[in-house]
């Protein structure tokens, strides 16, 4: 397998698609930039998570399971966790816990493997001492004012990430200049705490105890799990600049290397119906509130029907079709019986389209193909587009169908699959003899016990045919 398939990876600190070569095959290692733990994941972090989990388990099928390390931090110390945790009136771990813990339970609905090591900030402030000590003994870093300072003119080439000029940076840097800063691009590596927010002791002989700064706490983790130079580093492209630009500075110049990690991958963003998703529009949508309406399995198809570089729109109509391309392929797992065995090999087509940097809409688009054969072939086609789907993350053999739902209910609830159909056939009564209040309330009755209605027109016959489906929360489990 290794060997067969190249692996084309974009970028970002070089803008080209280049053939990913790891330091060591034999532990391949990525970070990724974690959840800043305050409130329920919105959906547009959900995209980072699904994104580098399915490039996760490309890296496992391609490298082998043992032999690669997936980092993805948690930072629970920041200035948003302060600010909620006041405002509720609980203490800043009890927030961060609660968080985390929804964290997890989200993405688990959607089908994300656990990440090698998930290491949190506060776990790792010595490390980070560490780090800012070095960096101010090789003079990339200075003490003001009970603040440690990043330099940026200390390292001649910052900035190669995010391509920016000196000017452009400027001009961010500007609004808030404080002036203890040598420069206006300096940034902080620990500041003093204010009251009631944590603290620990300071390095560089500081007396007030302090807290670090953002993005000293990704250099110090990386280092600490995947050592000072490693193969790739994701997160979405707002992370870019400064967050990365800045991770490469501290660390780079901490580690004398010439990279951080040799590929940097960044996913696009996602608005919402066509807009930004913001909380003052009213179309901010968590993880949470997404999974009450929609399996997780629906969430994650949708998701990756986009390249991973490309802004995405998320509307419920793309999840409506997301929702029929399961349905179907649901039903053909059930046809094919199958759940993925032990040692069965994705389909190379499938495994080619995923490394050409992570193309999953074509990987899509050829498991679409694979289906028919599937359908119709071999036991051995079958097998190759389970294993294929199930490369995706996707779990089809455990997704029940509409139509599976409904035979269920038949055996779990009698009674209830009995009222339904006596209802769905009084509501096409109603319809023959126009009573049309009569059919919308039958409708509106039906949508309340979480049974939806699909009218469709039979070709042969061009009589109106109704079947129903099930919430899929009603899915007896
Ligand atoms: P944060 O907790 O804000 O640091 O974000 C966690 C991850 O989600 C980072 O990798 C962000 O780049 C990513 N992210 C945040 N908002 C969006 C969005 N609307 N679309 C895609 N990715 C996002
Ligand atoms: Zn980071």
């Amino acid at each position: 397998m290794a060997e067969a398939h190249q692996l084309m990876l974009y970028n970002t600190l070089t803008r080209t698609k280049e053939l990913f070569e790891p330091l060591d095959p034999q532990n391949v290692r990525m970070y990724v930039c974690g959840p800043t733990v305050y409130d329920y994941a919105h959906i547009g972090n959900a995209r980072p998570v699904i994104v580098f989990d399915v490039l996760f388990r490309l890296l496992r099928q391609i490298y082998g399971a043992r032999h690669v390390t997936y980092v993805r931090n948690i930072t629970d110390v920041d200035d948003k966790i302060n600010a909620r945790a006041a405002e509720e009136g609980v203490s800043i771990r009890e927030l961060t816990e609660r968080t985390a813990k929804q964290f997890h339970e989200d993405i688990a609905a959607l089908d994300v493997l656990p990440p090698t090591v998930e290491p949190r900030a506060t776990e790792h402030i010595a490390e980070m001492k560490v780090m800012i000590e070095e960096l101010v003994e090789k003079g990339h870093a200075y003490v003001a004012e009970d603040h440690v300072l990043f330099n940026v003119p200390s390292m001649p080439d910052y900035g190669k990430l995010s391509n920016r000029s000196l000017e452009e940076m400027e001009m961010g840097a500007r609004v808030e200049v404080a002036p203890f800063k040598k420069d206006p691009k300096d940034f902080v590596l620990w500041k003093p705490s204010k009251e009631g927010e944590p603290s620990w002791p300071s390095p560089c002989g500081i007396k007030k105890p302090g807290r670090p700064g953002w993005h000293i706490e990704c250099s110090a983790m990386a280092a600490k799990h995947l050592g000072d130079v490693f193969d790739i580093h994701g997160g979405g492209i707002d992370l870019v600049f400064p967050h990365h630009e800045n991770e490469i500075a501290q660390s780079r110049c901490a580690h004398t290397s010439d990279v951080m990690a040799r590929y940097w991958l960044h996913n696009g963003f996602l608005q919402v119906e066509g807009q930004k998703m913001s909380k003052s529009l009213g179309n901010f949508i968590t993880i949470h509130e997404l999974l009450e309406e929609w399996p997780g399995a629906i969430v994650r198809f949708n998701m990756l029907r986009t390249h991973y570089r490309q802004p995405i729109d998320w509307t419920r109509k793309s999840l409506e079709e997301s929702r029929v391309t399961l349905d179907r392929w649901g039903e053909l797992c059930d046809a094919i019986g199958g759940v993925v065995g032990e040692g069965w090999l994705p389909s190379s087509e499938v495994v080619d389209a995923l490394c050409d940097d992570l193309n999953t809409p074509l990987a899509i688009s050829r498991l679409h193909e694979l289906a028919k054969q599937a359908k119709s072939g071999s036991p051995a086609q079958a097998e190759q587009w389970l294993a294929s789907v199930a490369l995706l993350g996707l779990d089809v053999a455990h997704w029940v169908s509409p139509v599976k739902i409904a035979e269920l209910m038949e055996v779990t609830d009698p009674e209830l699959a009995t009222r339904v159909k006596g209802l769905v056939e009084a509501r096409s009564k109603a319809r023959k003899a126009k009573d049309y209040k009569e059919s919308d309330r039958i409708r509106d009755e039906l949508a309340g016990i979480g049974v939806t209605l699909k009218d469709s027109k039979n070709p042969e016959t061009g009589e109106i045919e109704t079947t129903w489906e099930v919430d899929f929360k009603m899915i007896p489990r």
